[in-house]
């Protein structure tokens, strides 16, 4: 059923030259209809860009997590790594990058610095210090 939406949606982009905001947590749903992306963690924009650029070679440490703990069928099955923590609460005021008490390459700075969005050579946009690439 998902599968036969998701390939409606498609088509009507297609045939009418709709663009969509599609809002999901499934990142292989996300990944078939959207062509560009934007992460969020706690109410924020952390990574955006072309999906297949932000999906394949995330930049942001959350990014990169949301992808390890994508199911992918491997023999004799395998353990999904999960973020240490919880997620803060959104009404706690946090000082540094929001990600910083889960992130698993968090510096010092991160504690006390917001990071700001800043644009990559290959033309996406990061909140992070430290990125990926
Ligand atoms: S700014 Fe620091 S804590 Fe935040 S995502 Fe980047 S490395 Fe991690």
């Amino acid at each position: 059923m998902q599968a036969q939406i998701v390939n409606l949606f498609a088509d009507l982009r297609e045939q009418l030259g709709l663009t969509y905001l599609f809002i999901a947590h499934d990142l292989a749903v996300v990944r078939q209809i959207s062509t560009r992306v934007a992460v969020m963690y706690l109410g924020a924009i952390v990574e955006t860009g072309v999906t297949d650029v932000v999906l394949h070679h995330p930049a942001h440490p959350y990014t990169r997590a949301l992808m390890q703990a994508v199911p992918r069928p491997v023999v004799g099955g395998m353990r999904l790594p999960s973020l240490k923590g919880d997620v803060p609460s959104p009404m706690t005021r946090q000082t540094g990058c929001r990600f910083h008490m889960r992130c698993p390459v968090a510096q010092p700075s991160c504690v006390t610095n917001v990071p700001a969005l800043q644009r990559l050579d290959d033309g996406r946009e990061v909140a992070c210090h430290f990125p990926l690439v």
